[in-house]
């Protein structure tokens, strides 16, 4: 329930939380690892979420979904493809631009592959898909604050050294509470000495002073998630002030235990305040979602209306990490 007339965007979608399961499945025969199933039926409950409400561990990798995505990422190759499959996913979905992000460590850590080579792999296949496939897209490195601020240096440094070949911003997740953001400024001042845009998970797995954080400490330009904002009205008066989007992932809350229901969810109260809430997936394959079903949730679930579903895919447009001439481009399409 998109409204055609606007273009359609994912600016929050993880490239490793939207493996298909033929793939997992596929990968796993071509380098004889195990998978706790072996048929698409039997393996689909080990690696989605189901109906019923999730936890944190199910995120933050222990024992997890994610953790059977880190199974099969076998090597580089396996990075490329499931990165041109990311897209053309994305062009099934009705989508005309996309922010891919991964963490370069978390997919490399089971193979032992080097964060600059994974990230090398990833923008070789974006290369590819230029011209070949009818999606626009951009990709985010995300620094895996569960690693630490030591082990983040190699992710930073494997967005920088990508920034014209297809990186275009950092990002910051994981562990929100252990590794609060002031540890990961640092990181965020050489970012921008890079010309890097920025976005920080934020008010997820920790409250609004987290975001409040994110927006003084790392100059974030968006926020992922950014839920607890709802708690403190001084934190969302500071996002309206600046500006400052948030990334919204409805269904990924509700299956994560951020929010108890979509009833409880604060996006509609985002949007009423004026702030730049954009409808977002998160993690399609691991959630068992694709964009259509967000924007069907806003409706029925969230109880928009029609202008302010149109809204939200307007502020998308307008918080994509694209360049003037580029965003002008997407919109004249
Ligand atoms: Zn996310």
């Amino acid at each position: 329930m998109s409204n055609p007339h606007i273009p359609l965007v994912d600016l929050h979608r993880h490239l490793d939380g939207s493996l298909r399961l033929e793939t997992m499945l596929d990968l796993a025969q071509q380098h004889h690892l195990p998978l706790p199933a072996s048929d698409v039926a039997s393996l689909r409950p080990f690696a989605q979420m189901g109906a019923g409400p999730g936890s944190v561990a199910d995120l933050l990798g222990v024992g997890s979904k994610f953790s059977l995505v880190q199974q099969v990422l076998a090597d580089y190759d396996a990075c490329r493809r499931i990165t041109w499959e990311n897209l053309e996913d994305a062009v099934r979905e009705g989508i005309d631009y996309v922010e891919l992000r991964f963490s370069p460590l978390f997919m490399g850590e089971r193979h032992g592959l080097d964060p600059m080579g994974v990230t090398s792999a990833i923008c070789e296949a974006w290369q590819e898909a230029r011209g070949r496939l009818p999606v626009q897209a951009k990709l985010i490195v995300i620094m895996s604050r569960t690693y630490g601020p030591e082990a983040c240096w190699a992710e930073l440094a494997a967005a920088v050294a990508h920034r014209d070949r297809g990186v275009v911003g950092l990002d910051l997740a994981g562990d929100e509470a252990g590794f609060p953001a002031h540890l990961f400024a640092e990181h965020y001042r050489r970012a921008q000495a890079a010309d890097l845009r920025r976005t920080v998970h934020a008010g997820e797995f920790a409250g609004a002073d987290s975001i409040r954080q994110a927006v003084l400490e790392l100059g974030a330009e968006r926020i992922g998630h950014g839920v607890h904002a709802a708690d403190d009205p001084a934190v969302m008066d500071l996002l309206a002030e600046r500006q400052i989007a948030i990334e919204s992932c409805p269904t990924s809350n509700v299956q994560f235990g951020v929010v108890p229901g979509y009833a409880a969810h604060p996006l509609p109260l985002f949007l009423r305040r004026g702030l730049c809430v954009t409808l977002n997936t998160d993690d399609p394959g691991i959630s068992g979602i694709d964009l259509a079903h967000e924007y069907r949730i806003a409706r029925q679930e969230l109880g928009l209306s029609e202008a302010e579903v149109r809204r939200l895919q307007e502020n998308g447009v307008q918080a994509a990490f694209l360049p003037p001439g580029e965003r002008a481009a997407l919109v004249a399409h």
